[in-house]
């Protein structure tokens, strides 16, 4: 068999496209120009951002000047739930809902909050890696201030109700943020339609680059400045803009928006090959509802197998995929998503996270599935805790752990 490249770990990351790179060039060269100059280099970068905002807004249904560029997804998320709770606190609102298996981005942040006093509702997910709209209703108390769900689930790819959600929110008066990174250019996202009020976005997550990412924030949702500075986006969070970075960003969302259905059914057929015959090896089980998520996203639990080995077995094949979050492998902890479904430590333990993009091929699929059942079947061979499952020691290495 011919060793291959697979790269198939994109809700880690993904690559620049190429149109994307084009669109950034000119302002990593000529132009250079600082957009708040009064020159014509200078006005011509205040101009392309001007324009940014303008598409970037289009995009999802919002108004330019309710589009906040900013250095990534997780700056977008502290500064929604940090900024709103400033701002609420002072009306007397001090409770948060959320889910016990949102991005750590938002997790840490509600940490956080809670050092200070906020106090924070963690709403479960159940078995199908879905929150339930009624569970967030009946979370809601007097002071409850802000909601914030994830759109998509960055390990397992479930799609959350967001609309509904967002409806319940509208009605009792609470400001609603959304984590939507995962979820665009994947699922339509328009924020009339679904009634959010906050939206956080990241660049590198469709192919633009690392390092620049998005909030919506709906008039009349008023958050305290993130950096005080200059005027830049409209004096709420100073600094002089990667001029560059926020062009590739607003074109990487214009091709993200395109075609959505079809593309999402071209992906979905690879998605389905590899879940149907991965499955296909004994102890093994599909994490997340099988329907309502990405199309793009596989995540199996193998049993009897440490995900790390599996990775690193899958990378002297050529193949990048991922155990959980980037942000938690290198971790020995395992997954609180995995956790949050319910699954025993050893079983999150052996999960292995694959992610296409448009780019992934037929061939790259069936690589895969000629590569992995051999893999598998050496770990297992070498694994005392295969063995001991075997045997049907099962429940003493559970206890073990
Ligand atoms: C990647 C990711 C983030 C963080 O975005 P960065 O730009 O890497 O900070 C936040 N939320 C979700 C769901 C993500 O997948």
């Amino acid at each position: 068999m011919e060793k291959r490249f697979v790269y198939v770990d994109n809700a880690a990351t993904t690559p620049i496209s190429k149109e994307v790179l084009d669109v950034m060039m000119p302002w990593l060269t000529e132009g250079y120009g600082n957009a708040s100059s009064i020159y014509s280099k200078g006005r011509e970068a205040g101009w392309a951002l001007k324009k940014a905002h303008e598409d970037v807004a289009a995009a999802i249904g919002a108004e330019p000047n309710e589009i906040y560029f900013t250095s990534c997804g997780s700056e977008s998320d502290n500064w929604a739930l940090k900024g709103a709770m400033q701002t609420l606190a002072k009306r007397g609102k001090k409770h948060i809902i959320t889910s016990v298996f949102e991005h750590h981005a938002i997790l840490h942040t509600c940490k956080a909050l809670e050092k200070q006093g906020f106090e924070v509702t963690y709403l479960p997910v159940y078995e199908n890696g879905i929150v339930k709209p009624e569970d967030v209703e009946a979370a809601i108390r007097p002071d409850t201030g802000l909601v914030s769900i994830m759109f998509a689930n960055n390990e397992i790819g479930t799609i959350q109700p967001i609309a509904e959600i967002g409806k319940i929110c509208r009605e009792h008066k609470i400001w609603f943020h959304t984590d939507a990174v995962q979820a665009m250019g994947h699922v339509k996202i328009d924020v009339n339609e679904l009634n959010v009020d906050m939206l956080s976005l990241s660049g590198h997550k469709i192919h633009a680059q690392k390092g620049v990412g998005m909030l919506y924030v709906r008039k009349g949702v008023l958050l305290p400045n993130l950096i005080d500075g200059g005027g830049q986006e409209r004096g709420k969070r100073a600094g002089t803009e990667n001029v560059a970075a926020i062009m590739g960003f607003a074109k990487a969302m214009q091709i993200a928006n395109e075609n959505i259905e079809e593309r999402g059914a071209k992906t979905k057929v690879l998605r389905d090959k590899l879940i149907d015959n991965i499955l296909k090896i004994e102890k093994t089980r599909l994490n997340g509802d099988r329907e309502n998520r990405l199309p793009g996203n596989v995540n199996i639990s193998i049993e009897g197998i440490e995900g790390e080995s599996l990775l690193l077995s899958l990378d002297m094949m050529g193949i990048c995929a991922s155990s959980g979050s980037a942000c938690t492998s290198g971790s020995l902890d395992p997954s609180h998503v995995l956790l949050a479904l319910g699954l025993v430590h050893e079983v999150a333990h052996g999960s292995l996270r694959i992610s296409l993009s448009d780019e992934t091929t037929e061939e790259d699929v069936d690589y895969i599935l000629e590569v992995l059942p051999g893999i598998v079947e050496r770990l297992r061979a070498m694994s005392p805790l295969w063995e001991a499952m075997m045997k049907g020691e099962n429940k003493k290495v559970k206890m073990m752990h």
